[in-house]
């Protein structure tokens, strides 16, 4: 049984960055930059935002951090994001989500430039996702797909369920596994029979939210299970996936935390130094 590390994979990613951040910034004289937009204070999204803000500083990237009261008005807002659309030492802009009640986040993801759109939420980078076309893509299942092919584990040809169908995690997932040529059942809420459909799978992805939500007797023996679900909980941080009970049945398992996490915000430093060079800087 493997343990996917994401952990250990994310720092030698970062590791990969720092050295290739270091020639860029010698060739275009400047660093890649990243703003990081958090409105209001959820405790949640500070501790993320944190996180990104430390990764970027560990790999040579800028990040230029807008903390912005809850009270902001969407037009204050949107200027925000259009003022950092025509900055050109930000290659890319993330707005944390989510947003303070009142404020319209769809509206403001459209209005990020999709050169920017380093979270790749943007309706264009969706739906070069969907078209197959290069494009940024949505950090979680992208940092997902590397991890596997890290691994050398391979979906072409192999049955795939998801388990979520959210826009930032089920649905692009899905489609990035079937550009790798996966056979992909998404499931969700409405599923009928859920066991069955997870019991066929090689590959069984989760990103529901539910503590424990996938257990033993629901994957088959031998199958890789990729847990995203982070879930606080009395026993601490636990994924959707019953970890201690898989771990024994499956082939290769992420664990909660340090598997699809860690992935998530290597993706988004990915993502920013290849704005970066997209857009003649690198
Ligand atoms: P979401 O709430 O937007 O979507 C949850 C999905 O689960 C929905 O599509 C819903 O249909 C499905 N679902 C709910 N109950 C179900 C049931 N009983 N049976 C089958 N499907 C069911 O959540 P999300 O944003 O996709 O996040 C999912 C989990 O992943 C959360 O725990 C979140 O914290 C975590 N997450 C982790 C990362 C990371 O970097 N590790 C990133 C994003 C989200």
């Amino acid at each position: 049984m493997t343990i996917l590390n994401g952990k250990e994979t994310a720092a030698q990613i970062r590791q990969e960055l720092k050295e290739e951040i270091l020639q860029l910034k010698n060739q275009a004289g400047r660093a890649p930059g990243l703003a990081v937009i958090l409105v209001g204070d959820d405790p949640a999204s500070q501790v993320y935002v944190r996180n990104k803000e430390k990764a970027c500083a560990e790999v040579g990237i800028v990040s230029r951090g807008f903390r912005l009261p809850a009270d902001i008005s969407q037009a204050d807002l949107e200027n925000k994001i259009r003022e950092l659309n025509d900055d050109q030492e930000i290659d890319g802009i993330l707005l944390q989500l989510p947003l303070p009640e009142g404020l319209d986040s769809q509206r403001c993801l459209e209005l990020i430039s999709p050169e920017k759109d380093v979270d790749g939420f943007h309706p264009v980078n969706v739906g070069k996702l969907t078209l197959g076309l290069d494009g940024f893509r949505s950090c979680t299942p992208a940092g997902i797909m590397t991890l596997l092919k890290r691994y050398d584990l391979s979906v072409q040809g192999k049955k795939a369920v998801v388990i979520g169908r959210s826009n930032i995690v089920g649905k692009p997932l899905a489609l990035m596994l079937l550009q790798e040529n996966a056979t992909v059942t998404i499931c969700h809420s409405r599923t009928k029979d859920l066991p069955a459909e997870v019991r066929q799978a090689d590959f069984v992805f989760a990103a529901v939210g539910r503590a424990k939500f996938v257990t033993a007797d629901m994957v088959k023996d031998g199958a890789v299970v990729v847990d995203v679900g982070i879930n606080r909980t009395e026993q601490g941080l636990v994924g959707d996936c019953d970890f201690d009970n898989l771990k024994d049945k499956v082939s290769a398992i992420t664990p909660v935390p340090g598997g699809v996490g860690p992935m998530t915000i290597a993706q988004l430093l990915v993502n920013t130094v290849q704005s970066f060079k997209n857009r003649g800087k690198g």
